[in-house]
């Protein structure tokens, strides 16, 4: 195992991340900006470096900066986190030839699922079941979107190869709007992810979100989690995940864990990823593969018992995962809460000094934040401030696990979307469980104010 590392990043994953490396005995180095000074996690750190001012553009995404922060602290590998520059396929290469450990996967992996043109081309190879689509790229030629949309049928969706973060996608309904919306995406894309290639999808119209979670180590052996629903979204961003997703058939669950893992020998997989599905009517469709620990990983850790950024330490290090396929066993039903520092009805960012932080307890209750009464929210990066996980036997008693845990929060001198979460928790569509990824948003527009 690593005698120390550098955590890359900000905010409750630089202390989930730390958290792992104190279990093992690893020293964490933290770099942060000049607006993360007073956070916990820089506090908390055996090492913490200063490497530029607020904007992430000179701080988190300053490659040179934090490759030197590693080689003066004598740190041996770097964790990037999610966001930032953990799918940076050139940031993984440049850790590497500096003579780092990246933890993550190669470069090469992070390159090809970070266009997701390439992805899904690897996918299809790799007998994945993809959303139907234009073949690779659109070419500039309109004549061709518009022969592209009509052989899949309206409505369809835009999509950026190099989006991210729900960014960069327009849903088409008519031929009449298809040549400006392919001109516009491809405009935003060049200049939101410096890659103006863009393709095309069949927009399903009542889909789920569910994502499987996959561990592979360096010496070809290769793990699925289970699965994860993440369809509570709001502009294609998630609000709330849990595990297991509920109604759907296990066997059909099992089919496509398999393909996934199938999928990561295929193309030589290591460390933690995401394969991201829509499900729709009884079957699964590719749309991404995510190459990080993801945001909401705590869910899969509790009902598997498996400490995945533990993992990635450990799979990184060079160890062999240290069980097989049907040691790993689902049990009852976790569901995570994502904190916002923002207006619960409007969305608005609402950063700031916290003047009251009353994090909630008790059985099956986990929070993974970095905020403290007296904290003050930059406003320089993502409005997220923390999430509740809940656990119980079932998911009845995992989501009245949540209320009480949601009744007992208390955050007070900045608004956060802690009002909303009260009220789907008691929502009976979401209750009842299932609901599609578009739910969420037409429950906002019934309940605007
Ligand atoms: P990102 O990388 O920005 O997260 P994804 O490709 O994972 O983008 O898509 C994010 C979300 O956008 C999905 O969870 C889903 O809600 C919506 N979406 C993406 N592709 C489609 C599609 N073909 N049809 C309907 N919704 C889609």
């Amino acid at each position: 195992m690593f005698k120390k590392i550098l955590i890359a990043n900000r905010g409750e994953i630089a202390l989930r991340i730390q958290r792992a490396c104190r279990e093992l005995d690893v020293k964490s180095v933290v770099v942060y900006s000049e607006a993360d000074r007073d956070a916990k996690y820089v506090k908390l750190a055996d090492e913490a470096v200063c490497i530029g001012p607020a904007p992430s553009s000179q701080s988190y995404l300053n490659m040179p900066a934090i490759i030197a922060t590693a080689e003066v602290t004598d740190a041996e590998a770097i964790h990037p986190g999610y966001g930032f520059l953990s799918e940076n396929a050139d940031f993984a290469e440049r850790v590497e030839r500096s003579g780092f450990v990246f933890i993550g996967p190669t470069p090469d992996s992070i390159r090809i699922m970070g266009d997701k043109v390439s992805a899904k081309q690897a996918m299809i190879k790799a007998g994945m079941p993809c959303v139907p689509g234009s073949e690779g790229a659109l070419p500039d030629d309109p004549k061709e979107a518009i022969r592209s949309a009509r052989a899949i049928g309206y409505p369809v969706i835009i999509k950026a190869a190099g989006g991210g973060g729900g960014r960069g996608m327009r849903v088409v309904h008519t031929e009449a709007a298809l040549v400006s919306a392919v001109q516009m995406t491809r405009a935003e894309a060049g200049a939101a992810f410096g890659n103006p290639a863009v393709y095309m999808e069949k927009f399903l119209e009542n889909p789920r979100h569910i994502e499987i979670q996959v561990l592979a180590d360096q010496h070809k052996n290769v793990l699925w989690l289970g699965e994860r629903d993440c369809s509570m979204q709001r502009r294609h961003q998630k609000v709330i995940e849990e595990a297991p997703a509920p109604g759907i058939a296990r066997r059909a669950i099992e089919k496509i864990g398999e393909r996934c893992v199938a999928a990561c020998k295929r193309i030589g997989y290591r460390g933690a990823g995401t394969f991201e599905f829509l499900f729709e009517n009884g079957e699964f469709f590719f749309i991404e593969m995510n190459t990080r620990i993801q945001v909401e990983h705590p869910v899969t850790e509790w009902v598997t018992g498996i400490d995945i950024v533990l993992m990635q330490l450990r799979i990184a290090a060079g160890e062999k995962l240290p069980l097989l396929q049907r040691s790993v066993q689902c049990r009852g039903h976790a569901v995570e809460c994502r904190i916002n520092a923002e207006d619960p009805y409007r969305f608005t960012p609402s950063p700031g000094r916290i003047t009251m932080w009353h994090p909630p307890g008790g059985p099956g209750v986990r929070v993974d934040s970095h905020a403290y009464t007296n904290y003050v929210v930059p406003p320089n990066y993502d409005s997220m401030i923390g999430k509740i996980i809940v656990h119980g036997d079932t998911r009845e008693q995992a989501l009245a696990r949540m209320r009480t845990a949601l009744s007992e929060t208390v955050v007070e001198g900045i608004q956060t979307n802690i009002a909303l979460h009260r009220e789907l928790m008691v929502d009976a569509k979401f209750i009842e469980g299932g609901t599609s990824i578009h739910y969420l948003e037409s429950w906002l527009d019934q309940h605007k104010r």
